[in-house]
């Protein structure tokens, strides 16, 4: 299973392009309309630009994204070609206002913001709830929901995931809190929209397959295939308890 899933992600993230802007007239970004309340979100999926500085992709959170919406049936936009602005730092973008307009007339009633961070932290996986603000009702069963799982991955067998840290997951961190002080998608969704959000940070090795040729991280990566697998049931577990929970 862990095989097809893997060769699906690498498929799914040949629709992005990392380096290469937009063909004339289209934007950086795209969406794919879902059938459940939830909008997926990855706005680094690409290289972006934050205060006239390069920053590389956040490799395989558009394909994670694209995974989610076909198995799950969420609405999805993520950034697919080269952004010239930062979509998710800057307080006005187009993504932003793209954002807006498919939460407003699809009646989005939760917005996950799907992040890539480095295995340099030393944990796996990342939450961000503005210190409870972007969605106080729902982060009880999102802890809940993380911390069952995990409980379930420590019981298996992969030593490796010790040594990834794939299990240890922190809460509101203070970089990766989802935005008190600037403008994240999170708190654009919870605070402008009145949308609940959680901003979701994955490490590289429970997200990246094999890293591609036009990769702006240079060396050669691949990440531990069952903590990927164990990303997505994850990812997938939050959406059914959202779905019931919304
Ligand atoms: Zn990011």
């Amino acid at each position: 299973m862990t095989a097809s899933l893997l060769d699906r992600l690498m498929d799914l993230e040949t629709a992005v392009s990392y380096t290469t802007p937009p063909p004339e007239g289209e934007r950086p970004f795209t969406y794919q309309a879902g059938d459940l309340p939830i909008l997926i979100s990855a706005p680094h999926a690409t290289v972006h630009q934050r205060r006239q500085r390069e920053k590389g992709e956040e490799e395989f959170t558009g394909a994670l994204a694209q995974l989610l919406a076909e198995t799950t049936g969420v609405h999805t936009l993520y950034s697919c070609y080269r952004s010239m602005d930062d979509p998710n730092w800057d307080r006005v973008s187009p993504y932003k206002t793209t954002l807006q307009e498919i939460v407003q007339s699809r009646g989005i009633r939760f917005v996950l913001d799907l992040h890539g961070m480095s295995n340099r932290h030393r944990f796996g996986l990342a939450l961000g709830t503005m210190n409870g603000r972007s969605c106080p009702h729902f982060e009880p069963l999102i802890l809940q929901t993380v911390k069952e799982q995990f409980q379930q991955t420590s019981q298996g067998t992969a030593k490796s995931y010790e040594e990834l840290r794939w299990n240890h997951f922190v809460l509101n961190h203070a970089r990766f809190t989802g935005g008190v002080a600037n403008y994240t998608v999170t708190r654009f969704a919870a605070e402008q929209l009145g949308v609940p959000a959680l901003q979701i940070e994955l490490c590289s090795s429970a997200r990246v397959v094999e890293r591609r040729p036009l990769s702006q991280w240079r060396a050669p990566f691949r990440g531990q295939p069952d903590a990927i697998h164990q990303a997505v049931i994850l990812l997938q577990s939050l959406v059914a308890v959202l779905q019931a929970a919304i």
